[in-house]
């Protein structure tokens, strides 16, 4: 099933967590032998598969009702991709050529004269990162009480004190959440002014469950195999303090992956990329994004999943009406 090295790929998929696995399952099983590059492992993780290899349960994902663990839920996606014929090298592309087809991607040596695969089509679904605090213990906490997702993981803190970090959309939105289950949700930020709407700000000074602690930050959190609390620091007194919670959500931002595709992939002011609405084409022809690179309002692993599928159908369809997809499309799986 596999491609030879010299020829063109029908599709090479540029990352390995939701959306580019599911875009694996559904190319692989269109027959046209995808080729992931999956990433390589991370100082936090070490393997590649995305923003869930991070994180602990996972209840949310239709299908499991017992819930399941992130890094397991991933290895399904992983071995479901292999057994369509999906390829996976642990890979990270480190160039990206797409001014004229096929398509080159470069791994290793960016500057080298050749690309090391070429592609008639790419999928880009590289993700996104929260952006952490830069705690050593965030490492060591995350997913055991430290986390970056109130919708994943609210639900697990029913009557405990929490905190949320950030003065943004983001964090009040999740501090509201949260009211849901937390008995108390304390909002630490570092000015003594929020970022967030007005509408935002009004509905989070009405909650009674919420709390402020303006002017600070959080120096260090405590706890081994769970979180347990958080040291604060006030930035214009000096003064310091310890919290006690059993949960804290980081809600300072999130940063696309899309260092590669400066200049040469439209995205919007925050580097996500720009897709034509309804579906996954970005400017380029042939080239499409699924995920969290293209998505800062749902970060889902279901919506992540949803769009690596969009991505998958708009590439064969395109492939389709360009020519290249592989010859026996009657062999397509009639579910498309
Ligand atoms: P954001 O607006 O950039 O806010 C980030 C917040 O985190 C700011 O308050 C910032 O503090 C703080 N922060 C940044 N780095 C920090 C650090 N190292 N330590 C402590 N605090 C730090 O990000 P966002 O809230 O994720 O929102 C992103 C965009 O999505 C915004 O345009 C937002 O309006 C939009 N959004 C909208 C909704 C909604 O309408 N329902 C919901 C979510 C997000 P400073 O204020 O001091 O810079």
């Amino acid at each position: 099933m596999n491609q030879p090295m010299d020829q063109a790929r029908n599709v090479v998929i540029l990352g390995s967590g939701p959306a580019g696995l599911t875009a694996a399952i559904y190319t692989a099983r269109a027959n046209l032998a995808p080729l992931v590059l999956e990433g390589e492992p991370s100082s936090t993780t070490d393997q590649p598969g995305g923003q869930l290899m991070l994180t602990t349960e996972v209840e949310n994902y239709p299908g499991f009702a017992e819930g399941i663990m992130g890094p397991e839920l991933m290895a399904t996606f992983r071995s479901q991709a292999a057994r369509f014929g999906a390829e996976l090298v642990t890979e990270k592309a480190t160039r990206v050529d797409v001014s004229s087809r096929p398509f080159g991607i470069w791994v290793g040596d960016p500057e080298a004269a050749e690309p090391t695969y070429r592609a008639s089509s790419v999928i880009v679904s590289t993700g996104a990162r929260s952006i952490m605090l830069g705690l050593e213990a965030e490492s060591r906490l995350l997913g055991r009480g430290l986390s970056t997702c109130a919708t994943c993981d609210g639900f697990f803190h029913q009557g405990s004190d929490i905190a949320v970090v950030g003065g943004g959309d983001s964090a009040l939105e999740e501090a509201l959440f949260l009211t849901k289950f937390a008995a108390t949700v304390t909002v630490i930020h570092r000015r003594n002014e929020l970022r967030a709407s007005k509408i935002m700000q009004e509905r989070a000074f009405k909650n009674e469950k919420i709390t402020f602690r303006w002017d600070t930050v959080v120096e260090d959190l405590e706890g081994d195999g769970a979180l347990e609390g958080a040291r604060l620091r006030n930035v214009k007194t000096g003064e310091t303090a310890r919290l006690t919670v059993s949960g804290m959500f980081i809600a300072i931002g999130h940063r696309p992956n899309t260092d590669l595709f400066r200049g040469i992939l439209d995205m919007d002011d925050g580097g996500y990329l720009r897709t034509r609405p309804g579906s996954t084409f970005t400017n380029v022809e042939g080239v499409f994004a699924a995920g969290d690179v293209q998505d800062h309002t749902y970060r889902q692993a279901i919506t992540a999943a949803g769009s690596g599928c969009m991505a998958a159908i708009d590439a064969e369809r395109w492939l389709e009406a360009q020519g290249d997809a592989p010859g026996d499309l009657a062999e397509t799986p009639t579910e498309w």
